[in-house]
């Protein structure tokens, strides 16, 4: 012990305060050093309450501490089993958790009536750093208080560890070959893109449920030939490391969705590809009502188009007129009915209704352009500009 700890401890306002901890009962080394964890730094709470029992000539505690009822001597069986079941995890990092009895709440609030709050630290904080050495002890994992694997809860409720298991992330770009599937669950489509990418990580991983996060989503029917970043979540994985060369090789033998640029990632991408805001290029092949005289007009899409919620996602949406620009537009003639244009547009541009109009609500739109009604045939997301 250096001689300024020492020194930090004989200072009369702390051996009062001290003494007034101790004369609630056999309190532990634990609860008295806490009480000043901040007058000295660089030991743990254990060593601090020696010292101070020490300097007021006080004998060890005999007996259950009136603070924490001994828990402290209990961290190596929680500990145990803590690390029984980490063991048949694939982890990197963990994190631990306390939730206190109500009990100890209010032994804690009692305390600091007496003592103060000045100098003192938690038993949550104490009970997290110290279960958190034990179990290091144990599993020579990393400590990781951001972005853990695995999160040890110590519940004093209950008296028991329970262990949170991190969903793995894995962020890519997939491409859809085929028409009528959907991103994500959707009506009576019992395939979708995200059952497809996720099929050979739940063997991989042993986890139990996905999620798909997708940078927006192209329509059932659309094929996307361009990657579309995504990002898929896998709950509760037995294995993190997985060989995602064969994985993206395995979803590719689906014919139907492609991966590549497959990486392990963390849950802060799934905000970040969610709200990526990308501009994508479409081919759309337009029928028309009537033969097609002056498709020059077409020019005059480009630029702003003002576009109310479409009728066919109002039920899912709220009602409102956007304005999203169309950057570039051009044509290749099929025949006098049928034209297949190539239609640069920004983020969240609707291209089913830029085309017909959707009843006024999509303005300029090309039925409107050219008095002809219009629909889509078909349409292909062709390129996503990252
Ligand atoms: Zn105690």
């Amino acid at each position: 012990m250096k001689a300024k700890d020492m020194k930090a401890f004989s200072k009369k306002e702390i051996l009062t305060t001290a003494k007034s901890v101790l004369a609630k009962g056999p309190v532990c080394d634990h609860c008295l050093g806490r009480q000043f964890a901040h007058v000295s730094t660089g030991m743990t709470n254990d060593e601090r309450g020696r010292i101070l029992r020490k300097q007021l000539h006080a004998k060890p505690a005999k007996g259950k501490c009136p603070v924490c009822g001994d828990i402290f001597r209990r961290l190596d069986e929680y500990a145990d089993s803590a690390a029984s079941r980490l063991r048949h995890l694939d982890f990197k990092t963990f994190l631990v958790g306390t939730i206190l009895s109500s009990d100890l709440v209010s032994k804690e609030e009692s305390m600091w009536e007496d003592a103060g709050i000045e100098y003192c630290e938690s038993i949550k904080s104490e009970l997290n750093r110290e279960l958190g050495k034990l179990i290091y002890d144990r599993v020579k994992k990393e400590h990781d208080p951001k972005n853990p694997d695995i999160t040890v809860i110590l519940n004093l409720e209950k008296g028991r560890v329970d262990l949170h298991v991190s969903s793995l992330y894995v962020k890519g770009e997939y491409r859809k070959l085929v028409r009528g599937l959907p991103q994500t669950k959707w009506d009576k489509y019992d395939e979708t893109v995200e059952d497809i990418i996720a099929a050979p990580f739940m063997p991989a991983t042993g986890g139990d449920g996905h999620a798909l996060h997708g940078s927006g989503r192209e329509d059932i029917d659309a094929l996307c030939l361009d990657g579309r970043p995504f990002v898929l979540e896998i709950k509760n994985p037995v294995k993190r490391n997985v060989n995602l060369k064969k994985i993206t090789s395995e979803i590719g033998k689906s014919k139907k969705v492609k991966v590549e640029k497959l990486e392990i990632t963390d849950r802060k991408e799934v905000e970040k590809v969610k709200t990526l805001s990308l501009d994508k290029t479409y081919r759309v092949i337009v029928g028309f009502k009537h033969p097609v005289k002056d498709i020059d007009k077409l020019k005059k899409l480009l630029g702003p188009i003002s576009q109310r919620t479409p009728h066919r996602v109002e039920h899912r949406r709220a009602d409102k007129i956007r304005k999203r620009k169309v950057l570039a537009v051009s044509w290749k003639k099929i025949n006098n009915k049928n034209f297949e244009l190539q239609i640069k547009g920004e983020a969240g541009l609707y291209i089913k209704e830029l085309i017909s109009g959707d009843d006024g609500r999509s303005k300029p739109s090309v039925s409107g352009l050219l008095g002809n009604p219009a629909v889509v045939k078909e349409l292909d997301v062709i390129k996503i500009w990252k």
